[in-house]
């Protein structure tokens, strides 16, 4: 339908990017402006499908979490390389189009409403839960929060300094869990007392450790093998896996 001095529906779908900004080795945020009235009832934790305008036209759709806050009017993706699209992100150039469906999906739904809260997440899978802090710091959010984090080394590791930061004005409690790393209290900080560094994975030692588990409400995201081994671990310390709230990437 022709809907003159407007945009049209799919004129709308069209975002440009903005810039893009490597956040470690391997991993980068891209970040779009576009004006889409959808985005702008998202929820943290959502995920958008996006199309990348190349020389031979748009390219096939890929899904990322929107790791940038919901009241943020730009989208912020952040992207680890894997194979051939999410290698391309970082030569992106500004003003590149890129068609975003979305918002989709229904992780951490609720999670505004939950007193305490677990976040679980491998690698790349914190993106939903940056979203939420995002927005939790936006609001003054008075949640209590727990944060476990498995990468392989503290190379792996971005967006340190900002949860080091929000640990200052949330009831945050940050665990890094490095599972290739042996000596870690050399990245303890005196200043930053509830950012924390375990060698290994989320154990049930290292879960029990810091949770109150009958209270807390348990939210996962990581690879399938990482899941399968939390989600173990949960079971033995009583938790139900299915209470569990999980996101995957695949
Ligand atoms: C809801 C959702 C949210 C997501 N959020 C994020 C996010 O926030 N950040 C992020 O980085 N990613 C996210 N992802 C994952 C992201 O969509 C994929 O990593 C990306 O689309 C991969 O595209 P690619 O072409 O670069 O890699 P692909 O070529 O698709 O390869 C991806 C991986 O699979 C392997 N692979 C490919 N083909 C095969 C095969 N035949 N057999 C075995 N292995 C194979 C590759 O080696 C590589 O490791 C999300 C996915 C979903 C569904």
């Amino acid at each position: 339908m022709n809907n003159a001095g407007g945009m049209n529906e799919n004129s709308r779908k069209i975002w440009r990017v903005l810039k893009t900004e490597p956040e470690n080795y391997d991993t980068t945020s891209l970040y779009l402006e576009g004006n889409d009235e959808r985005f702008k009832k998202r929820r943290a934790g959502q995920w958008v499908s996006i199309r990348i305008l190349r020389d031979d036209g748009w390219s096939e759709p890929h899904q990322f979490t929107i790791s940038c806050a919901p009241e943020d009017e730009i989208l912020r993706l952040t992207i680890k390389k894997a194979g051939e699209f999410t290698s391309s992100i970082p030569e992106l150039k500004r003003g590149t189009e890129v068609k975003c469906e979305g918002p989709f999906g229904v992780f951490c739904r609720d999670i505004d409403t939950k007193e305490e809260i677990t976040m679980i997440a491998g690698g790349v899978g914190i993106t939903p839960f940056l979203s939420v802090l995002r927005h939790f710091r936006n609001i003054g959010a008075t949640n209590r929060v727990a944060l476990f984090w498995t990468n392989k080394t503290i190379d792996d590791v971005f967006a340190a300094d900002e949860l080091k930061e929000i640990t200052k004005e949330l009831k945050l409690r940050v665990v890094h869990t490095l599972s290739r790393e042996k000596e870690v209290d050399k990245y303890l900080q005196p200043d930053f007392p509830e950012v924390l560094y375990v060698p290994g994975y989320a154990t049930r030692q290292v879960l029990q450790r810091h949770l109150d588990f009958p209270r807390t409400s348990f939210y996962l995201c990581g690879p399938p093998k990482m899941q399968d081994f939390v989600l173990g671990e949960l079971e033995a310390c009583g938790l139900d896996p299915e209470s569990v709230e999980k996101e995957n990437f695949s």
